[in-house]
């Protein structure tokens, strides 16, 4: 087990004094960095940052940090619910060490693809039919992870092959369900 103990410390973010949602930092017992590659390999839709040894990820509303020392998670309603996700955070990380030995390590940053980068990728024929009003749109969902690849039908057509094989490249997988 990589990390044994922890503390915590929930507040109210700075930049928004009041705010009826918390923000949490967990304190560990262990340098995590290490494993650090490994949560970048299997978690998708994160970003690692080898130099400030750190990984971020977006998961259920959080916005999670994994520092070398600690992580930080905001966006919780309460105490209560920054142990849970704190807990449930920890538990990741030291299942994902446990597991190393069947794991590649990714130092890789996949770094988030903007929205007009896909844009670019798209038919641009506003064809409506992903149920957006225009490509631009979909772009944007896409660039959330808000909408998969499948729901622009132009794009499965034999003549967008070349761009779609591009979008399924900078999309994370997570997005195209
Ligand atoms: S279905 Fe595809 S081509 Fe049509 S509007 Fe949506 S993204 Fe654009």
């Amino acid at each position: 087990m990589l990390i044994r103990t922890y503390g915590i410390d929930v507040f109210t973010p700075a930049c928004d004094p009041g705010a009826v949602r918390y923000s949490a930092i967990a304190t560990l017992d262990a340098d995590i960095a290490e494993a650090l590659p490994y949560l970048n390999a299997t978690l998708q839709g994160g970003i690692y940052n080898q130099a400030a040894r750190a990984f971020s990820w977006r998961k259920d509303g959080h916005y999670i940090v994994f520092h070398a020392g600690h992580i930080a998670v905001s966006n919780v309603e309460d105490r209560d619910g920054a142990l849970h996700a704190v807990e449930a955070l920890i538990a990741l990380v030291n299942e994902t060490w446990e597991r190393r030995g069947e794991l590649a390590p990714d130092f890789t940053s996949h770094e988030r693809p903007t929205a007009m980068s896909l844009y670019k990728l798209l038919p641009q024929t506003n064809c409506r039919q992903c149920g957006q009003a225009t490509c631009w749109n979909f772009a944007l969902k896409l660039s959330l992870g808000q909408a998969p690849l499948s729901k622009c039908p132009p794009l499965q057509e034999p003549a967008y092959a070349e761009r779609l094989g591009q979008l399924e490249a900078l999309v994370p997988p997570s997005s195209d369900v």
